[in-house]
């Protein structure tokens, strides 16, 4: 019989040991041995049940329990196996004569078993399996120690429990932290991951003194595939990379997916910086060989940015803008090659960055005005309307020009916010100069950036202001250039539908330097066509010059258009286009940019605008 005294040494021992990291097998067994010396039974074992699996016996203190806890594992039938079922203990003292197990029985009896009991591994409302104990001779244990092995087999489970516990965090938090920096489609390392990877081989490179390069590989046309094949097409389009690009790494090189079809290569311990170039070689060349893919045969490139950590772009995110710098480079160039970062590009991009950031309270700090250039009547200089020219007197950097402007507020979506501010100053304006005087058939002429036109609201936005400032639409004339149509032709021509239904008019800009579909003259609402300066700068002086100002003309005009020249700085140029019958004109040799109260003061100087020629004479 157990004493009070080695059942709670037990129970302190056990207690001990659930805090520890101690193997759970060895538990087990130590447990089974220990309830052999302090109970009266012959041999003890342990069997884990779960729901639609078979029992496992995972401890046995000797050979016989072996034989009888694998006895009801396989015959899928005995005490253990009630237990489990009932959640209460079973005690069977002489199987000889007892009828409940009739296949176990007689089988465990054969094997010199009389008597056996057997104690649910309780976990709250559930059982985990079952602790058994075995016994050469028949008999019932005493109530007492019926509770102590109960108590055992609950201490049991509670270990069990907190071990199963135990193993399941480790697991997940393992699984997590796998899955948080890796890429679940190619199982390559994530951003986070080759970003910590970067920083520890900068601090190594600093200590061996060898170079490290990163590679940044961005695939070209990988949207088309996208589009044309569809998700499922472009994603094991990106695993097929990933595979073959892994298949060019040096050992130790690392190979990372930062999103999209964007890779990342660090190339760490090179001998020298060629080996980079090298590498970028073999991506570029193993990336054009055609793509195999489910069905359907994929043929893409790809453009390699290079920057070596050497430049003193000690900082991981650093050295992979200037990489990605360097590949914009190859893309600008129209992709499919490599290039190593440059200085003097690096030095432009961290301009972009710093302008863009001050762009944000360009506006509200008062930098961003706006001046109007006259267009006028090419035979006699009169004015018919005039366009407005977006400036930004950068408090430090002086005169930022719109071409650099521009694009900056439409990478980082200002551009609609800085238009409508455009347009509502230029209808404004307009409407200061014309007032009280007999000008008020003059025109203004407002830039519109594509980016702009495509985005939410832009018709509602020119309805307000047209509204706001008592401008009438036909009054307004909105340039827009041909990058319009070739971003998404539908919904412009939805776009400037509802402008011709607004009554505004519409001018196609810089023609002939974009795309020049003549088609797009065709199949869009277009008042009027400007033709670019560079082919009025060539005029008298290139024949080609001349037969495609007077092609532009004719075509313009047989569809019912009106046409600017752009650009006009002499009177020589000016009397090619009267020839030519452009009938409209802007340019330095009428007038420059001038500000809104310059071209005020002009207004004023006369009684109607019949009277408003240029150039003015002094
Ligand atoms: P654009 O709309 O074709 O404007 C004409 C440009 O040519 C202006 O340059 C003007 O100053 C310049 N120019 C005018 N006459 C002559 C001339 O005789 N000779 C020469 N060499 N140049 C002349 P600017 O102001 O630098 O504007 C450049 C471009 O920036 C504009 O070209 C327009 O596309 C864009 N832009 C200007 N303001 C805005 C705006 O508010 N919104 C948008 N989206 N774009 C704008
Ligand atoms: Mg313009
Ligand atoms: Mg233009």
């Amino acid at each position: 019989m157990a004493t009070e005294r080695q059942l709670s040494e037990m129970l302190s021992e056990f207690a001990r040991t659930m805090v520890t990291d101690f193997p759970i097998q060895r538990i087990l067994e130590r447990l089974v041995q220990r309830i052999v010396e302090i109970l009266p039974v012959t041999a003890a074992g342990v069997t884990l049940i779960a729901p639609n699996t078979s029992p496992r016996y995972v401890a046995a203190s000797d050979e016989s329990a072996l034989r009888y806890e694998q006895l009801q594992t396989e015959l899928g039938e005995g005490p253990c196996l009630v237990a489990y079922r009932t959640g209460n203990a079973v005690a069977v003292d002489d199987l000889r004569i007892d009828d409940r197990f009739s296949v176990f029985g007689p089988r465990a009896v054969e094997a010199g078993l009389v008597a056996v009991f057997t104690f649910p591994l309780r976990q709250g409302d559930k059982q985990l399996g079952a602790l058994d104990l075995y016994r050469g001779r028949p008999g019932l244990l005493d109530d007492r120690d019926m509770a102590a092995a109960q108590t055992l087999a609950d201490v049991t489970a509670a270990y069990l429990a907190n071990a199963q516990a135990r193993a399941d965090l480790q697991d997940s938090s393992e699984r997590s932290y796998a899955s948080s920096v890796h890429d679940a489609l190619t199982g390559l390392p994530n951003r986070v991951l080759l970003v910590g990877r970067l920083q520890h081989s900068l601090r190594r490179g600093r200590r061996t003194g060898k170079a490290m390069a990163v590679l940044f590989a961005d695939l070209d046309r990988f949207k088309a595939v996208n589009d044309a094949h569809g998700h499922p097409v472009g994603d094991e389009l990106l695993v097929a990379v990933a595979d073959r690009l892994g298949g060019l790494l040096r050992p130790g090189d690392t190979l990372a997916r930062m999103s999209g079809d964007e890779f990342v290569i660090l190339c760490e311990d090179l001998e020298e910086e060629a080996q980079a170039e090298l590498i970028a070689t073999r991506v570029v060349d193993a990336l054009s060989a055609p793509f195999e893919l489910s069905g359907i045969v994929v043929e893409i490139s790809v453009s390699v940015g290079i920057a070596f950590a050497g430049i003193g772009g000690q900082i991981p995110e650093q050295l992979l803008r200037d990489a990605d710098t360097a590949m914009y480079q190859v893309k600008r160039r129209g992709g499919h090659g490599h290039q190593v970062m440059d200085l003097r590009e690096r030095q432009l991009s961290r301009r972009r960055v710093s302008l863009q950031l001050d762009l944000r309270g360009a506006l509200d700090r008062g930098e961003l005005r706006a001046e109007y250039q006259p267009i006028v009547h090419t035979a006699d200089g009169r004015v018919v309307s005039v366009e407005a020219l977006l400036r930004w007197d950068h408090a430090i950097r002086g005169a930022i020009p719109p071409k650099t402007l521009i694009p900056l507020a439409e990478q980082s979506g200002r551009i609609s916010e800085i238009g409508k501010w455009v347009l509502e100053q230029a209808c404004a304006d307009r409407h200061r100069w014309i007032s009280g005087t007999g000008c008020d058939d003059i025109g203004i002429a407002v830039n519109v950036s594509a980016h702009q036109l495509m985005g939410p609201d832009f018709v509602a936005m020119v309805g307000g202001v047209l509204a706001s400032t008592h401008t009438s639409p036909e009054l307004l004339m909105l340039e827009i250039t041909e990058s319009v149509f070739v971003q998404d032709a539908d919904r412009a021509l939805i776009v400037l539908n509802d402008m011709k239904q607004l009554g505004v008019m519409l001018a196609l800009d810089d023609f002939g330097t974009g795309y020049s579909s003549l088609s797009y003259l065709q199949r869009f609402p277009v008042d009027l066509v400007k033709i670019d300066q560079g082919f009025i700068a060539d005029l008298g002086r290139d024949q080609t010059s001349n037969t495609i100002v007077a092609a532009v003309i004719t075509l313009a005009h047989n569809l019912g258009m009106g046409v600017v020249a752009e650009g006009v700085e002499t009177a020589e140029q000016q009397d090619r286009l009267v020839a030519l019958g452009s009938e409209f004109c802007q340019g330095f040799y009428f007038a420059q940019p001038m500000s809104a109260a310059a071209f005020g003061t002009l207004t004023n100087r006369v009684d109607d605008n019949v009277n408003l020629r240029l150039p003015v004479s002094a």
